[in-house]
């Protein structure tokens, strides 16, 4: 495995992840845990960030602090993404969200964009794309790639469970792109599934299925 890609050790994320999975967790319960792991991840993705310095002022005194000073966008990939950028967006509410829908072409099983979000002018320092199952890379790529024709330079790549083949397919195309993750699984089945996974993450989140 690369430089570029970190999977989270966390015991909070271990223990938070196996609840995940488990078929008996129903939606609501599903969707938590999916917010939890979603701000657990993101927490050790932006270890990174630059602060600038500021004052505030407390009941007693004032008192030198910092905040966040990169510009960060996060680009939830539709559907099961969602659940994953309204997670980050409450820890953190001076993020951009900007939508990105894709789906893959069955004749030519290429990625095809139904929905972009983003705005006309690149004015952002990171791009994080966030949908919990790196499956075959497909999207991943594709969301990656327009990222870049769009202008952005630094974009991260964060999921929950990725299968070998799409962490390949993602590092091969975009070496410079970080992926963090909860866990790598054993292998992509003949549906496109990641074994043992955690079945439909979009299903799982929103009941359907
Ligand atoms: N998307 C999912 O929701 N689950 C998988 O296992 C693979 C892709």
């Amino acid at each position: 495995m690369g430089d570029q890609v970190f999977v989270s050790t966390h015991p909070l994320v271990q223990h938070k992840l196996a609840l995940l999975r488990s078929n008996l967790t129903e939606p609501k319960k599903f969707r938590e845990l999916v917010r939890e792991i979603a701000q657990l991840i993101f927490y050790e993705a932006t270890e990174d960030l630059s602060l600038a310095p500021l004052t505030v002022q407390t009941p007693l005194a004032p008192c030198e602090g910092f905040e966040v000073a990169d510009r960060i966008g996060v680009i939830p990939i539709l559907r099961a993404g969602l659940g994953m950028s309204e997670a980050i967006i409450d820890i953190l509410p001076t993020v951009h969200v900007w939508h990105l829908g894709l789906y893959r072409d069955h004749e030519t099983l290429q990625p095809v964009t139904y929905y972009n979000k983003l705005p006309s002018e690149p004015n952002i320092d990171l791009s994080l794309i966030v949908d919990p199952m790196l499956a075959t890379g497909g999207s991943a790529v594709a969301a990656v790639d327009i990222l870049k024709q769009w202008g952005a330079r630094r974009i991260k790549f964060l999921g929950l469970i990725a299968s070998p083949e799409g962490v390949q397919a993602l590092t091969a195309a975009h070496p410079d792109v970080d992926i963090h993750l909860a866990a790598i699984d054993r292998f992509l089945n003949e549906r496109g599934y990641i074994v043992p996974g955690l079945g439909d993450a979009g299903d799982r989140q929103f009941g359907t299925g």
